[in-house]
């Protein structure tokens, strides 16, 4: 089956609810029991994970279960359980994975909060983390220690969008007996199907493209069939779930993903193309570009992109840069991403690369491209470009001091 007939009917079952298109949205806590007989059933039933089967709001109801198992069914994984957001998320699958006195590696380009969790919350706990260069291949074996027990990868990586050879790593750690994590946030359950590359879990930010309308936080973790123990005794330890409400938001914006998508895809090369075509930009950063370093890697194992990509300015006054910003009328300033509109957000990664080194002395900002249309979309780059250069001349002829 086409991902695009998944995204419609994965997780639907109409019969179930007299027929209606779309699950219940079930406000519950406690799920009663008619008799002492069924409760005890559905303790032991729940305890074999029985599907259909709810004996308590936390762990469960036909709402959340939509969501799930349509997660699942296009991830290429087994089970999937809701976080609260994706964050949220991404320490879930890690805790999942590591004990004290454990290490753990983490690559450079990895989403900012998550680099916290891993660099002050975890090490309260002993675990130590290492991060990697991202684009280190099989080189992350001299990286291993005995104690190793998870490799996190993110690909592409936050801001920067190097794209990682999974499968290559995954292979070194497999054989050390680590477990290999992946934020797929970019690539979205459509573009990129983790367990065929060795993944044992997949963590998604459903805030940005599975909920699609940037109203609702949602976190995703799917794992392989042997991980689900894991994943399992830590979701539920830590009690994490989302309310029906969000879960709904999220089922209803996974229907119409793979559309959106496409969209999203086709006007971020639009966008990327008229950056690079600009005699201020230095480098545009864009994984589906045959120029970008990543894309032979992104050919290999990737099904498509998002509309989230990078570029880099050569130096211009911070006062123009701003120019440029202040000027567009349909870019918002903001970080979050996915939603249908498009949006702008500079960066600067001087002070927090470990591993590697970053030292771009130009402006840097990332750019989502909404479902806009994206001539309009350039229209608006363009005055806002003009309106940088305008700039650099008014500052240019200003005299010295002045
Ligand atoms: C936004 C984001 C997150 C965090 O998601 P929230 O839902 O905002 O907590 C995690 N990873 C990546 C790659 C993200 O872009």
């Amino acid at each position: 089956m086409h991902d695009d007939t998944r995204t419609v009917h994965a997780g639907r079952h109409p019969q179930r609810h007299h027929g209606m298109v779309n699950p219940p949205v079930y406000h519950a806590s406690t799920v009663l029991c008619a008799s002492m007989a069924e409760w005890e059933r559905k303790r032991r039933d729940w305890v074999e994970e029985a599907p259909g089967v709810y004996h308590y709001g936390r762990h469960g109801t036909p709402t959340t279960e939509a969501l799930q198992e349509a997660v699942a069914e296009l991830e290429g994984g087994y089970r999937t359980l809701i976080y609260p957001s994706g964050l949220a998320a991404c320490a879930g699958a890690i805790l999942s994975c590591v004990c004290a006195g454990d290490h753990l590696l983490v690559t450079d380009s990895v989403y900012g909060p998550t680099r916290s969790f891993a660099s002050r919350f975890l090490a309260r706990f002993g675990v130590e983390t290492t991060f990697f260069d991202p684009l280190v291949g099989a080189g992350i074996e001299a990286l291993f220690r005995p104690n190793t027990r998870a490799v996190y990868l993110e690909s592409p990586g936050s801001l920067t969008l190097e794209v990682q050879d999974v499968p290559a790593i995954a292979t070194l750690a497999r054989a050390r007996g680590a477990r290999v994590i992946i934020d797929n946030t970019w690539a979205t359950p459509l573009y990129f199907k983790p367990f065929r590359h060795g993944v044992d879990f997949s963590v998604h930010s459903g805030t940005k493209y599975v909920v699609g309308h940037s109203d609702a936080l949602m976190g995703l973790v799917t794992v392989g069939r042997d991980a689900w123990p894991l994943l399992k005794a830590t979701t539920f330890g830590l009690g994490q779930t989302a309310g029906p409400d969000d879960v709904y938001l999220a089922q209803r914006g996974l229907r119409t993903l793979a559309v959106r998508m496409r969209q999203h895809w086709t006007s971020g090369l639009v966008l990327a193309d008229w950056f690079a075509r600009q005699p201020e930009v230095e480098r545009v950063i864009h994984p589906a570009r045959p120029q970008d370093p990543g894309n032979a890697l992104w050919k290999r194992d990737f099904l498509g992109a998002c509309g989230l990509f990078s570029v880099l300015l050569k130096p211009v006054p911070q006062a123009a840069f701003a120019a440029f910003v202040d000027a567009l009328a349909l870019f918002g300033i903001g970080a979050s991403w996915g939603g249908y509109e498009s949006l702008i957000v500079p960066f600067d990664l001087t002070e927090i690369r470990t591993a590697t080194r970053w030292e771009h002395p130009g402006q840097c900002f990332r750019i989502h491209a909404g479902l806009e249309d994206a001539g309009d979309l350039c229209r608006d780059l363009e005055s806002g470009f003009e309106a940088m250069r305008a700039r650099v001349r008014t500052l240019g002829a200003a005299p010295a001091g002045g």
